[in-house]
């Protein structure tokens, strides 16, 4: 049992920035107004405080048991779901290969409680006062996977890829308060108070002043700065992914204003209906291929073009 929480962490945290989005997720499904990261230590060890609806005691221990989840198990199909979680994986797999406690306390009991583990294994249970919401501590993350050890990278690396995971959980969710502290430094910081105001949190006011709203999102002035290949930010159903045809329909959309070598500022809200997502994707892969590639790149194309160029007509 503990071989295969090994093994299943394999998949879920690939590194600390997957984790951290698996404990992002499970605070939004937990519906968390507010959800602090602090990371140290190249990302091994993490502290993360959400203001959600917490667990009681039974659900406290529970919660780190391989396959259990409070969430609805649907086809398996992600894009139809409602909320982030539903493998019941995340806490088992990340309880095995760390040193964890998690406190937790919910708005209909009085006190709160508290649990540690070593490698997925309970070493202590207290009962505590805390505030309604939970407070996963994660350390020496993969201690007992020198394999996986390995394969962490430089600090730099591990923090970028961390912020990256952070920005893109907080510029779709906007209205709930994020911050992130990597080694005590503030990174990201957002109030959780709409779109607009996350952007510039975010981004700044020259990449908000450059940006127009259309059907689908946001998108971005070309005199805008620091534009590279990575800031066009795509959201399927909610979700942050990558898609070739996405991108090609924005970088096509922008063709004739784009300078050779440059890329536009975008961000693309697309919602489309579950059965046309191809799921025959890894559900941790941010990878998403559609049944009517074609469609969907028409459609962005033309509600992006029309947005664009409305001006010069
Ligand atoms: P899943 O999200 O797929 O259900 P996880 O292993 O990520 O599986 O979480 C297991 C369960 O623990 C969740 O279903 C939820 O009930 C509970 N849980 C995890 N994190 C939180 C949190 N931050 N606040 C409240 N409940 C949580
Ligand atoms: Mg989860």
């Amino acid at each position: 049992e503990s071989v295969s929480n090994i093994i299943a962490a394999g998949e879920v945290v690939e590194n600390p920035a997957s984790m951290i989005k698996e404990l992002i997720e499970n605070s939004l499904d937990a519906g968390a107004g507010s959800i602090r990261v602090e990371v140290k230590n190249n990302g091994r060890d993490v502290r993360l405080v959400d203001t959600g609806m917490g667990m009681g005691k039974e659900d406290l221990f529970l919660c780190v048991e391989r396959h259990a989840t409070s969430k609805i198990k649907d086809k398996g199909d992600i894009f139809n779901l409602t909320s982030y979680g539903f493998r019941g994986e995340a806490l088992a797999s990340i309880g095995s290969i760390s040193k964890m406690i998690i406190s937790s306390k919910t708005n209909d009991s009085k006190t709160g409680h508290k649990i540690n583990l070593n490698a997925g294994k309970v070493t202590k249970y207290e009962e505590i006062s805390r505030a309604v919401g939970t407070e996963i501590v994660i350390k020496d993350l993969f201690f007992n996977t020198p394999a996986r050890l390995k394969f962490l990278r430089k600090k730099s690396t591990e923090y970028a890829r961390i912020r990256e995971i952070v920005l893109k959980e907080a510029l779709y969710n906007t209205e709930v308060s994020f911050s992130l502290l990597l080694d005590g430094r503030e990174v990201v910081k957002t109030s959780g108070r709409g779109i607009e105001n996350t952007i510039l949190e975010l981004f700044g006011r020259n990449t908000l002043k450059n940006s127009t709203k259309f059907s689908l999102g946001y998108w971005g002035n070309m005199n805008l700065l620091k534009s590279n290949k990575d800031s066009i930010y795509t959201y399927v159903n909610g979700r942050y992914v990558k898609s070739k045809t996405i991108e090609k329909a924005v970088l096509d959309a922008y063709y004739t204003k784009l300078t050779r070598g440059r890329y536009p500022f975008a961000i693309i809200f697309f919602d489309i209906s579950p059965d046309l997502v191809d799921i025959n994707v890894h559900p941790s892969k941010k990878i998403i291929k559609f049944v009517d590639e074609d469609g969907v790149y028409r459609e962005i194309l033309d509600c992006l073009t029309d947005a664009i160029y409305r001006d010069d007509r």
